[in-house]
């Protein structure tokens, strides 16, 4: 059975993702990539983010889920308050959509670090516990190409420093400072995959 996520072996993976380019925003062939990566990310049961190499394509983008956003606390604190996506929450109320981030880049780092179990859709069978920033501000476009600023704590901020090494052509087992098998934490309620 083929694993509709790419996985670890795969090139994809190592590449180094290509920016998405402003003329391709808003394109049928772009919403069709970011409708494959939420429809991915929406089949697992602990996935938190996806990054476009997962899926197969080599391009600077990742999608956060929803989820992420109704479970923890977030202060988001968009610098143009322009991410509350007015509108395409649809017939869905209270469920948060999922979040795009295209081109991101990390511009601000808190210096503090800390230990967080982490795991990953394209390395399946495997948790591992991974050095990260607490905190990590990213900026992206979303879908229609404007700018906007998110400011990630915890769980959100792991996000971002996870997805970002993806399009770099990193995984987080390079960086593992643990890595075991994910069975033996198949009872931890607080597992997350991206
Ligand atoms: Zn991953």
């Amino acid at each position: 059975m083929k694993d509709s996520i790419t996985q670890d072996g795969d090139p994809v993976l190592r590449a180094k993702a290509k920016p998405v380019a402003k003329a391709d925003l808003g394109s049928p062939a772009l919403g069709k990539i970011l409708k494959k990566m939420s429809n991915a990310l929406a089949k697992e049961g602990f996935g938190v983010a996806i990054a476009a190499p997962q899926i197969g394509e080599s391009l600077r983008i990742f999608v956060v889920s929803g989820k992420v956003f109704e479970d923890t606390d977030e202060e988001s604190s968009d610098v143009n308050a322009d991410t509350s996506q007015s509108g395409v929450e649809g017939e869905q109320t209270g469920s948060h959509p999922d979040l795009v981030f295209i081109n991101p880049e990390i511009v601000k780092l808190s210096r503090k670090k800390r230990e967080m179990s982490e795991g990953c859709l394209s390395v399946r069978g495997k948790y591992g516990t991974v050095m990260r920033h607490e905190k990590a501000s990213v900026r992206a476009w979303d879908e229609s190409g404007k700018p906007f600023t998110y400011n990630g704590s915890g769980l959100l901020a792991q996000i971002f420093q996870h997805e970002v090494d993806h399009l770099d052509g990193t995984l987080y087992i390079d960086k593992a400072v643990k890595l075991e098998d994910d069975t033996k934490r198949s009872e931890l309620r607080d597992k997350h995959h991206a």
